[in-house]
């Protein structure tokens, strides 16, 4: 059983800033990710507000430099799911990949995962039409109507991106105004093919191997009404869960990992970072911050 100083769970900001510092400490590192390294905000269209980006930062480019920086210091990955943890005991262990890794301090830094509407028609349609990554899959759209559900600032930003192919470009929100920061709000403003439709929630999506029509609820009516519109896309951005099914033995508030100020979980030698924890503000420049201060502390 290979063992390591520290092992980190997540290659997402969080994950990569915590690998960084750790190697610096002179601790064997390993990091575990069970897709691509940069994590959530590698997957967005552009990223926004965190220091030093580059113009026109987009996910790619960010996970990229993420990479190389990891890389360049020496981490080591395993690209693998970890499937089973034990927290307790001087000595804790992971697996992942069906082997079993030991380390004396682990990072719990695996994030979130958007949430689904769950909604007749969303499963059957993911990939062919609804769901799907602004980046990847905006251009499919091209010409045409382009639905984006939810309106805070993921979603908001991702709708902006997107509306760069959309004939016309529907933010559905089921709130009576955007939550959304007054930049994005202009942005949407000044846009000429963005309408907004506000107390209204996306409830069913109907369709064979593309979508056909949509349903949608006003909140406050009742009333419920169908939309014809074959070939468009539906991308969702409804909040998300935090990834925590595998530490039932930790202290959770709302599913999230509770930490105090070293980023200390209720588990002597667990520490946790990033958008899994219980916090205020869940954005790339926080969680990079959590990494630092976890890897700091489990490194002493
Ligand atoms: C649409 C959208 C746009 C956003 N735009 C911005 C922005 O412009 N600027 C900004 O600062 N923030 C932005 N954010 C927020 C930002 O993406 C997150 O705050 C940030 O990614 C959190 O980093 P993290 O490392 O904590 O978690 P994540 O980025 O979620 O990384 C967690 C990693 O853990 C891995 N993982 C999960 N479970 C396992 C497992 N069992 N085994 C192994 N690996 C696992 C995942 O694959 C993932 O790579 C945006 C978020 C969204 C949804």
């Amino acid at each position: 059983m290979k063992e390591y100083d520290i092992i980190i769970i997540g290659a997402g900001p969080a994950g990569i800033s915590a690998s960084i510092y750790a190697v610096s400490r002179g601790k064997s590192t390993l990091v575990i990710e069970k897709d691509r390294i940069g994590g959530l905000i590698g997957k967005v269209s552009t990223v926004t507000h965190y220091s030093a980006i580059m113009e026109e930062e987009t996910g790619g480019t960010f996970a990229a430099r993420l990479e190389a920086q990891a890389r360049g210091a020496g981490v080591e990955f395993l690209f693998a799911e970890v499937t089973a943890v034990s927290l307790e005991g001087e000595c804790k262990e992971v697996t992942a990949g069906g082997q079993t890794y030991k380390a004396r301090r682990l990072i719990l830094a695996n994030g979130t995962t958007p949430r689904k509407l769950g909604i007749p028609g969303e499963e059957k349609l993911f990939k062919k039409g609804v769901g799907g990554n602004a980046t990847k899959d905006g251009a499919a759209f091209t010409g045409k109507h382009i639905y984006v559900v939810g309106g805070a600032d993921g979603a908001v930003k991702e709708a902006l991106y997107l509306a760069r192919f959309a004939d016309k470009l529907t933010i559905i929100h089921f709130e009576e105004k955007l939550g959304t920061i007054p930049e994005f709000l202009r942005k949407v403003e000044a846009a000429d093919n963005i309408e907004v439709l506000l107390n209204t929630r996306l409830t069913a999506v109907s369709g064979e191997d593309r979508v056909e029509s949509l349903t949608l609820t006003d909140i406050r009516t009742g009333e419920v009404r169908t939309v014809n519109d074959s070939g468009c896309g539906i991308f969702i951005y409804a909040g998300s869960t935090p990834n925590t099914g595998l530490y039932a033995g930790l202290s959770l508030k709302d599913g999230y990992i509770a930490v105090n100020d070293k980023m200390e979980t209720s588990i002597p030698g667990v520490y946790a970072a990033g958008d899994i924890c219980v916090k205020q503000v869940r954005q790339a420049a926080t969680a990079v911050a959590d990494g630092a201060v976890a890897a700091i502390n489990a490194a002493m």
